[in-house]
């Protein structure tokens, strides 16, 4: 950390030896000199960059010169583990603030299945209010319900009602998992605007947004600028009937969603969590207030073209300035605020290109792993036909049998799946509800964790199916490909999908690198900590980070 600081002061002196050569850097990445901090931050802004996986930070760590420059100018976990299995946006979100992981507070997938519903559709969606009969999972009536465990945001609230607990992001299950159940202020994207939870107005700040979002959409804009080191990685790959990866995000006007699958949408998010800075006065109040930013883009960008194309590059660069913008208008707020960026889960690069970038087992998903040909095969081998509705209920990861069969005919069901299943070669592991719920909870470093063991993590006997699926590792789960739209994704039990950076920041900080494995469980306690906000003990899974690198605690002392 001394020679970080020693290169950090001799940077204005020019590229000297030992120091490499930093890139220019704007006035949100400058090196900051400031006496440590004493007291507890005013604002704690939480910033999860949807799919930021540990390997996109390490290719494009030493190219970003804004917000993300001056994050690396804080504690650096390279190694965050987003440690379940179920390496999805709704469970990766709700590990981040809660401090505990699925397996305890229920949010086990984007979308599982309750066969006891009475409403037609089975499949409840993660952030939805299933007891609101307006509800769908695929039209949810928005809440943070399906939470079983309160986030940061809520206890400290609940230790001062002055907090003000606000959530921004393009998706309205970031913003339900980060801010939880008693929110002050709750945006997201929904057909080309920002809107907030049923029965709530649009304040002025979100008003004032939107009006600048409808001027975007109806003028369109030009393509964005290929940044110089973005040019190894603009070469055309055959997918389908298409091609990826070279592309600019031009914008035609009338297109929400290519604003919504494009760098625009980080920006759009963060100016309007920057409106409501100063709409609420964040940081300036009687109680340190939290601010979670959940910004959306590199993931719509890594499904829709890759993580390996010019594409997420100039996504990287985009994200880049987007939060540096934030850190910004923070800072020319004066407020004393510190930072927390993540991820919810990391990402695969689409098959079509890491099979010809020496991944040459990347394949897509066979179609036999789908609910409906599961299902054909089940019944050709065991007579058992479905006695109503589907026989297999999925969303992908976990199958449901149909409830309605009798328990031996279930049992058969299961016992076949199993067979199925297990001597598929696309499968690593299968488990079934009764082996999860004898197995222990996880425990030592989860980097070193078994497959049944992240399985675990997000396995809730409440909410997961009859049958659980491991895919072996370069598997895409998504049969067939839909250029521009879906042909790349994560969710699986490996590294790449689990590995996330954990980066926090606070003015006058002394800079450290630990690259041994943390959790994103450990978020919630460490900020817990920082604010001196006293939890029971046992209300984390994860445990506090000390992010002083020197000899003073920021843990407290033990
Ligand atoms: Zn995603």
């Amino acid at each position: 950390m001394r020679r970080l600081a020693v290169c950090a002061s001799l940077a204005l002196a020019a590229a000297l030896a030992g120091c490499g050569a930093p890139p220019p850097r704007s006035a949100s990445a400058a090196p900051v000199a400031a006496p440590a901090p004493k007291e507890p931050p005013r604002l704690i802004v939480a910033i999860s960059v949807d799919q930021f996986s540990a390997d996109l930070f390490a290719q494009y760590r030493r190219h970003f010169t804004r917000g993300l420059a001056r994050l690396q100018q804080g504690a650096v976990f390279p190694s965050g583990y987003q440690s379940h299995a179920a390496t999805e946006t709704c469970p990766g979100h709700s590990t981040l603030l809660t401090g505990t992981h699925p397996a305890r507070n229920g949010v086990i997938a984007n979308n599982w299945f309750d066969l006891s519903l009475t409403r037609a559709d089975k499949r409840v969606y993660c952030a939805e209010d299933v007891t609101d009969p307006a509800s769908t999972s695929r039209d949810p009536v928005v809440s943070a319900r399906n939470l079983k465990v309160p986030t940061l945001g809520e206890l400290m609230k609940a230790a001062n009602p002055a907090t003000r607990n606000v959530a921004v992001s393009a998706k309205d299950r970031a913003v339900m998992m980060m801010g939880g159940h008693r929110i002050d202020a709750a945006y997201w994207w929904k057909n080309g605007q920002f809107v907030t939870l049923k029965g709530r107005e649009l304040s002025p700040a979100a008003v004032a947004q939107n009006v600048e979002v409808a001027a975007l959409l109806k003028t369109g804009a030009p393509a964005l600028d290929l940044p110089a080191f973005c040019a190894g990685a603009d070469n055309a790959v055959p997918v389908g009937k298409a091609t990826l990866g070279t592309g600019r995000f031009a914008l035609e006007p009338g297109k929400p969603d290519a604003v919504r699958i494009s760098p625009r949408m980080d920006h759009l998010t963060v100016e309007l969590a920057n409106r409501l800075v100063d709409e609420l006065n964040l940081g300036k109040g009687d109680a340190p207030d939290i601010l979670s930013v959940s910004l959306s883009a590199t993931d719509y960008i890594g499904h829709a073209t890759g993580t390996n194309g010019a594409e997420i590059c100039i996504q990287m660069a985009e994200l880049d300035k987007a939060v540096g913008a934030l850190l910004d208008h923070l800072d020319a707020r004066g407020i004393d605020y510190a930072v927390m960026l993540t991820s919810d889960h990391g990402g695969l690069d689409m098959p079509e290109r890491a099979s010809q970038q020496a991944v040459p087992r990347a394949v897509r998903v066979d179609n036999s792993l789908m609910a409906r040909e599961l299902a054909k095969t089940v019944t050709a081998r065991t007579g058992i036909a479905s006695p109503g509705g589907p026989l297999l209920y999925s969303d992908g990861g976990e199958y449901y049998v149909n409830a309605a069969l009798a328990p031996a005919q279930k049992a058969e069901v299961v016992k076949a799946m199993v067979a199925i299943l297990r001597a598929h070669p696309q499968v690593a592991a299968v488990y079934t509800a009764e082996e999860m719920a004898k197995t222990p909870l996880p425990t030592g470093n989860a980097q070193d964790w078994s497959i049944r063991d992240r399985t675990r993590a997000s396995f809730d006997a409440s909410r997961s199916g009859d049958v659980l699926i491991l895919l072996d590792r370069a598997v895409t789960p998504i049969p067939e490909a839909m250029p521009g739209a879906y042909v790349a994704t994560h969710g699986s039990v490996y590294d790449y999908d689990r590995r996330v950076p954990m980066l926090f920041w606070r003015r006058g900080m002394r800079a450290f690198e630990q690259p041994a494995p943390v959790e994103t469980v450990d978020i919630a306690p460490t900020l817990a900590a920082l604010v001196g906000l006293r939890v029971s003990e046992g209300m984390f899974d994860g445990r506090c980070l000390d992010l002083d690198g020197g000899a003073d605690n920021t843990c407290g002392a033990k």
